[in-house]
C-alpha cells in the first residue's frame, strides 16, 4: 500500500479513487483463496483508479487472467451498482453469457437474482439485478429504447478483440453515449476488455475517442507450450486426424485434459460419439432404434393430403396487401428479441459445411480400448447450459478429461485442467457474396493470432503441448490477426439495425473499422427498393450517391423488418407473410432458404461402376420426387420454393427420419437445421405478436393454392433485386443466349439450374435466390412472377412514365408502357414491361 503522505498527496490530487460507497461481499474461503490467484487481482487498484478518472478504460489481458468473472466484482464492491443502478456486461457469445453470471454469482456468493444474464429469448434478471451479463445484441436492442442507458452507471464490453460486428456497433454507440452522460452530469463508465490484440483499432481512432482512453495491461502467468506442427496437412478428414492425435495421446502420454478444436457442432458430436465408442466410461444400454418408415408410404400419404387440401381451394388470382406488414406498433415488444445473429445461429445456419466425421456406422469396426476411460464432452453454443457446465467440474476419478469444443473455448471460456491442445486449424466463418446476395458459411484457415490463442490454452496450469494438424508451412501462410466481422460481413442488416436506432447517417458512425462507403451505399439502396427506408426525392438521388446529403429514415416496415433475426431480403417475407395464414409457409420456406443444399450433391464423380448406377438411381428419385413436391398448376409456378416447402412437409410426416432423408436424397442435418429455425422463427413471431399464437406444427397441412399464390408474391416482394427475364428467340443477341435470361444484376447470360423444377418450364419472369457459377452462371431457389405484380410489389424496380399516384394503386390500372428501370440491362435490349393488364 502506498505510504500515508503519498496516499493523502495523490488524494488531493486527483478525484477519490473509489466512491465513498463499498459493497462488502460474502466470499467462501476457498474461493477467496481461488481469486486472489489470479493475475488481475494485483491490477484492482490501478483499475478502478483509472475507472474513476476516466469516462473510458481498456484493460486488456491474456484468456484467463480473470477479467470477465472479477472486474464486475471489483466495480460491485466500489459501489457501481449502488443507487438501484446496474453493471452491465456485454459478451460476444450466449455460451459466455450464461457461463459467467452463473459464476460470478458463484464466487460472490449472490442469488442469480442479483447477478443475472440475459439473452435473447431467455434471461433471469429481475428487480434485484445489480450485474447483469448480456449478449451485444441485447444491450443494443435497449439502446432502441432508452438510447442513454439510464439503468447503468458502468458498460463493460467484454471479449471486444472478437470483434465482432455488435461489439463494434456498441463501442461506436457508447463513445457517443459517454459524452451525452457527462453533459447531463450522471456519467456512465465505459470498459472495453480485450485479450491482448490489436488495442490500436480503439485506442489510435479519433473519430471514436477524441482523447485516447487510457490501457491497463494484466500480466499473466502462462507455462510453456511445445507447439507440434504436423509434417503434412491433411486435406479434407481433419476430423479423422483429431480422431487418432487423441487417441494417440490419451494411450501414450501422461496425465492431463485435452482439448480438441474443431468447427462446428455436428463435427463436435461425431468425433465425441467416436472417441467415446473407442475409450468407453461405462457400460451403457443398447442404442436405440431408430423408427423404419416405409417412407415411401409416407410421401404417398402426404400427396393424398396434398391433393386434398388442393381440391378445396378458391381459383381466383389473389393479391397480397403490401400495406399489410404492421405486426405490432414500433418501440413495443420484449427487449431481448435479438438483432444478435451469434455463433448459435452461424452453426445453425453452417450445417451445410459440417464433415461426416464418420458417423455411425461408418467406423464400427474400431474396438474399444482397453486403457484409461476418456471422459468425452463436447463444448458448443448451443449446449444446454447445464452440459456446458459438465466441463468445469473434475473429470470422474480414474479417467481423463477430453473437451471436444469450438470455437467457444478459444477464448471466452477457460476450462480447468488442460495439458493438450490438439487443433484441427480451422475454424467456420459466414462469407458474403456480394453477387448474389446470399450469405454462406464456409470453414477456413484460422488466423495466427487465434492459432496461438488455442495453442495457449494448453499452459494454463502447467507447461502443456499442443498438436497442430497441419505444417509449420501452411501456419506461415495464414493471416496475422482475423479481420474484424464487420469488413466481411453483408452490411444491410446492420444498416438497417442502425436506422432503427435512428442513427440516419450511417456513414458517418463512429465504427472501430468502417466497412466500405460502397458496401453502406449498396445495402442503402437495397433497403429503400424493399421499402425498409424512405427513399430520397428524385433530384436528391444523385447527390446522394456523391455522398449522403439526404439520409434515409426508417419506415415502419423496416421497424418491422428490423425485429426479425434474418437478412432483410428474408425479414421483408416475415413481415408480409402474416395474411391469408401464410406466415407459417413463410416462415418454413425462408428457413428452408437459409438453410442451403438442402438435397444431397448427387453429381460428384462415382468411385465405382456399382456407385455410378447407385447415384444414377438415386438422382432418378430425387428428380421424382421433386417433380411430386413441386405438384402442378398454381404450386409448381411456386418451383423450387414449394419443392423446399413440400420436402419439409413430407420429411415431418414421415417424423423426420434419417432414412426418409437417405432414400430421398435430402440431407438429415440440414433437415434438423431447417427444423430448428422454423422453431426460432416462430419464437421469434410470438415475441412480437402474442395474438399471433403460432407454434411450429411439423405436420404442416399443404398450403391451399390460393395461399401458394400469396407465397409467390411475398416471394416476389422479397427477392424482387432478383428479377430476372427470359430472353426469346427474336431478340437473341447470339447462340449463348438460347434459353437463357437477363438479370438486373449480371450483364451475361443466366440459366435455370438443371435441377431445378422449372428447368423445362423456362417461365417469362422469375425472382432467384442466388446465382452459382458452374460451366455457366445458373439461378437457383427459382420462382415464376407474374408481369402483372411487378409494378404493384416492386415499384421501385419500375419506371412509370406517369408518376405513380400518391398512395400507389393497389391493383394498378392501366398505366401506358411501364419500363423495368432498376434493371437498365432490360433497357439495353429493348424490353417494356407490357402494359398492366387488370
Ligand atoms: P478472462 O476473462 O481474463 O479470460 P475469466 O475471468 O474468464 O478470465 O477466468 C478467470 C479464472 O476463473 C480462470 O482461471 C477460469 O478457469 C476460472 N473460471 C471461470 N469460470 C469458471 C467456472 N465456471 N468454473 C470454474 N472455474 C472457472
Ligand atoms: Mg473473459
Amino acid at each position: 500500500p502506498p505510504s500515508a503522505p503519498a496516499a493523502a498527496a495523490s488524494a488531493l490530487a486527483r478525484p477519490p479513487a473509489k466512491p465513498a460507497v463499498f459493497i462488502p461481499v460474502n466470499r467462501s474461503p476457498e474461493m477467496q483463496e481461488e481469486r486472489l490467484k489470479l493475475p488481475i487481482l494485483s491490477e484492482e487498484q490501478a483499475i478502478m483508479e483509472a475507472v474513476a478518472e476516466h469516462p473510458v478504460v481498456i484493460v486488456c489481458g491474456e484468456t484467463s487472467s480473470g477479467k470477465t468473472t472479477q472486474v464486475p466484482q471489483f466495480l460491485y464492491e466500489a459501489g457501481y451498482s449502488s443507487d438501484n443502478s446496474i453493471i452491465g456486461v456485454t459478451e460476444p457469445r450466449r455460451v459466455a453469457a450464461v457461463a459467467m453470471s452463473q459464476r460470478v454469482a458463484k464466487e460472490m456468493n449472490l442469488s442469480p437474482r442479483v447477478v443475472s444474464y440475459q439473452i435473447r429469448y431467455e434471461g433471469n434478471v429481475t428487480e434485484e439485478t445489480r450485474i447483469k451479463f448480456m449478449t451485444d445484441g441485447v444491450l443494443l436492442k435497449e439502446i432502441q429504447k432508452d438510447f442513454l442507458l439510464l439503468k447503468y452507471k458502468v458498460v463493460i464490453i467484454d471479449e471486444a478483440h472478437e470483434r465482432s460486428v455488435y461489439t463494434d456497433i456498441l463501442i461506436g454507440l457508447l463513445s457517443r453515449i459517454v459524452c451525452l452522460r457527462e453533459k447531463r452530469h450522471v456519467p456512465l463508465k465505459l470498459l472495453i476488455m480485450s485479450a491482448t490484440l490489436r488495442v490500436e483499432d480503439f485506442t489510435q481512432n479519433q473519430r471514436l475517442f477524441a482523447q485516447p482512453p487510457p490501457v491497463i495491461k494484466v500480466e499473466s502467468r502462462q507455462f510453456p507450450v511445445t507447439v507440434h506442427f504436423n509434417k503434412r496437412t491433411p486435406l479434407q478428414d481433419y476430423g479423422g486426424e483429431c480422431f487418432r492425435k487423441v487417441c494417440k495421446i490419451h494411450r501414450t502420454l501422461p496425465a492431463g485434459g485435452i482439448l480438441v478444436f474443431l468447427t462446428g457442432q455436428a463435427e463436435v458430436h461425431a468425433l465425441c460419439r467416436r472417441l467415446r465408442r473407442a475409450f468407453p466410461v461405462a457400460r451403457r444400454g443398447p442404442p436405440e432404434k431408430d423408427d423404419q418408415k416405409d417412407s415411401v408410404e409416407e410421401v404417398r400419404r402426404f400427396k393424398k393430403s396434398q391433393a386434398r387440401a388442393r381440391k378445396a381451394k378458391a381459383t381466383a388470382l389473389p393479391q397480397i396487401s403490401l400495406d399489410n406488414y404492421s405486426v405490432l406498433p414500433a418501440g413495443e415488444g420484449d427487449e431481448d428479441r435479438g438483432a444478435e445473429m451469434d455463433e448459435e445461429d452461424e452453426e445453425a445456419l453452417g450445417s451445410d459445411l459440417d464433415l461426416d466425421l464418420g458417423d455411425d456406422g461408418t467406423d464400427g469396426a474400431e474396438q474399444p480400448d482397453a486403457s484409461l476411460p476418456l471422459h468425452v464432452l463436447p463444448l458448443y453454443s448451443l449446449l444446454a447450459p447445464a452440459k456446458q457446465a459438465q466441463v468445469f467440474q473434475p473429470p470422474p476419478e480414474g479417467t481423463r478429461l477430453c473437451v471436444v469444443a469450438t470455437n467457444v473455448a478459444e477464448t471466452s471460456l477457460t476450462i480447468p485442467g488442460i495439458k493438450y491442445v490438439v487443433d484441427c486449424g480451422k475454424v467456420k466463418k459466414r462469407y458474403y457474396d456480394r453477387v448474389t446476395g446470399v450469405s454462406s458459411f464456409r470453414i477456413t484457415w484460422v488466423s495466427q493470432a487465434s492459432a496461438d490463442q488455442r495453442a495457449g490454452r494448453a499452459g494454463r496450469t502447467e507447461p502443456g503441448h499442443c498438436y497442430r494438424l497441419y505444417s509449420s508451412a501452411v501456419f506461415g501462410d495464414f493471416e496475422k490477426f482475423p479481420p474484424p466481422e464487420i469488413t466481411r460481413r453483408p452490411v444491410e442488416d446492420l444498416t438497417l439495425q442502425m436506422k432503427a436506432l435512428n442513427i440516419e447517417k450511417v456513414i458517418n458512425f463512429p465504427f472501430p473499422t468502417p466497412p466500405s462507403a460502397e458496401a453502406l451505399i449498396a445495402a442503402e439502396e437495397l433497403l429503400i427498393a424493399l421499402g425498409a427506408l424512405q427513399a430520397p426525392p428524385k433530384t436528391e438521388r444523385v447527390k446522394q450517391r456523391q455522398r449522403s446529403r439526404w439520409s434515409c429514415p426508417v419506415t415502419e416496415l423496416g421497424r418491422t423488418m428490423a425485429t426479425f433475426p434474418v437478412a432483410p431480403r428474408y425479414a421483408k417475407m416475415l413481415a408480409l407473410s402474416r395474411q391469408h395464414g401464410c406466415l407459417p409457409y413463410a416462415i418454413t420456406v425462408v428457413a428452408a432458404m437459409t438453410v442451403r443444399e438442402l438435397f444431397e450433391e448427387l453429381d460428384r464423380p462415382a468411385a465405382s461402376d456399382e456407385e455410378l448406377a447407385r447415384l444414377k438411381g438415386k438422382r432418378a428419385r430425387v428428380a421424382q420426387m421433386k417433380r411430386i413436391w413441386a405438384g402442378q398448376g398454381a404450386s409448381l409456378k411456386l418451383g423450387d420454393l414449394m419443392v423446399l416447402l413440400g420436402a419439409v412437409g413430407a420429411c415431418e410426416y414421415a417424423g423426420c427420419s434419417p432414412q426418409f432423408c437417405e432414400a430421398n436424397g435430402l440431407r438429415y442435418r440440414a433437415m434438423m437445421e431447417i427444423r430448428r429455425l422454423r422453431g426460432q422463427l416462430t419464437t421469434a413471431v410470438n415475441a412480437m405478436c402474442p395474438e399471433a399464437g403460432l407454434f411450429v406444427d411439423p405436420k404442416m397441412q399443404p398450403p391451399s393454392e390460393s395461399q401458394v399464390t400469396y407465397l409467390r408474391q411475398i416471394v416476389t416482394a422479397g427477392l424482387g433485386d432478383h428479377l430476372a427475364r427470359r430472353v426469346h428467340s427474336e431478340d437473341l443477341l447470339d447462340d449463348k443466349w438460347k434459353n437463357a435470361y437477363k438479370t438486373s444484376l449480371l450483364d451475361d447470360p443466366v440459366f435455370i439450374h438443371p435441377s431445378s423444377v422449372l428447368f423445362r418450364e423456362l417461365p417469362e419472369f422469375v425472382v432467384y435466390q442466388e446465382i452459382v457459377e458452374t460451366t455457366k452462371m445458373y439461378m437457383k431457389g427459382v420462382s415464376t412472377v407474374e408481369v402483372q405484380w411487378i409494378p404493384v410489389l416492386l415499384p421501385s424496380y419500375c419506371q412509370f412514365d406517369k408518376p405513380l399516384e400518391e398512395p400507389p394503386p393497389a391493383y394498378c390500372p392501366e398505366k401506358g408502357r411501364m419500363l423495368c428501370h432498376r434493371a437498365s440491362v432490360f433497357c439495353r435490349v429493348g424490353w417494356p414491361l407490357p402494359a398492366v393488364q387488370v
